[in-house]
């Protein structure tokens, strides 16, 4: 298994941001993890990526426990957290390097690799550019080739066309799609129609548990859209549907 979670659970006070969570994804796999807000989605996420301790339960990514084994785990991670956190006065060159180096590349291979992953995420013309002075769009271009650079087997995405146009968000679903060809991919969103066009599963968390994991072919089994099966199962309305 390329993710697997069991009986994961983190507690912040007295509260439960995520109770119990099991799940596992299959190496190629592409799932939508979708939930309202404050359902435990970034917890989830972040508890993966080793950025939050669980209180209980275990993850492990590409068989590496992400406590025990992290520097394993996270080697075979490429993450791009909720708002993208980019130096905007870096030019986009010398931050995957730098985003590079965080991996030990270094030398003609690191150079090499920014130029492939540059032409890979169609960045080529605006590569010598700082990153302050790109779109929202072209910056997650940026984004997904931090995470591209190691060449991880897993690509954890939270929330990665929040706030883009419609054209920016075709061409970031459409890479997403191109790159998640030959990886697995765990992608959180409030968009269903991205996780029709880009997942072939969904887990729906609530309240920081599991709804629903499955298809969205089953999920849609009944004829109903996936708003209305998002709604049915948490009670709420997806807050960006008009995408
Ligand atoms: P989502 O990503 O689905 O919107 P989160 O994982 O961010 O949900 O949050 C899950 C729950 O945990 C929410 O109720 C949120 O308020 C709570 N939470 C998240 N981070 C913290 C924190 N650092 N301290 C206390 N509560 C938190």
């Amino acid at each position: 298994m390329s993710i697997s979670i069991h009986n994961l659970t983190k507690v912040y006070g007295s509260q439960k941001a995520i109770d119990s969570l099991s799940f596992d994804i299959p190496k190629g796999q592409i799932v939508g993890f979708l939930g309202p807000n404050g359902a435990g989605k970034s917890t989830t996420m972040k508890i993966l990526t080793g950025y939050l301790e669980a209180t209980s339960g275990t993850a492990s990514v590409n068989g590496f426990d992400v406590q025990k084994e992290d520097m394993q785990a996270k080697n075979s991670i490429g993450y791009l957290p909720e708002h993208n956190p980019l130096y905007l006065e870096m030019y986009v060159k010398e931050f995957l390097e730098f985003a590079g180096s965080l991996y030990k590349m270094k030398g003609a291979a690191l150079k090499n690799r920014v130029a492939e992953i540059i032409e890979q995420v169609g960045l080529s013309r605006e590569s010598h550019k700082k990153i302050g002075q790109l779109s929202k769009g072209y910056r997650q271009r940026v984004g997904l080739a931090q995470a591209l650079i190691h060449d991880p087997e897993v690509l954890i995405l939270d929330e990665p066309t929040t706030g883009l146009d419609p054209n920016q968000l075709a061409e970031i679903r459409a890479l997403i799609k191109e790159v998640g060809k030959d990886k697995t991919v765990i992608l959180s969103t409030h968009i269903m129609q991205e996780v029709e066009s880009i997942c072939e599963r969904a887990i729906i968390i609530n309240l920081g548990k599991i709804v629903a994991d499955k298809s969205i072919k089953e999920l849609k089994s009944a004829g109903q859209s996936m708003e209305e099966v998002f709604r049915e199962l948490t009670g709420k309305h997806n807050e960006a549907n008009n995408a």
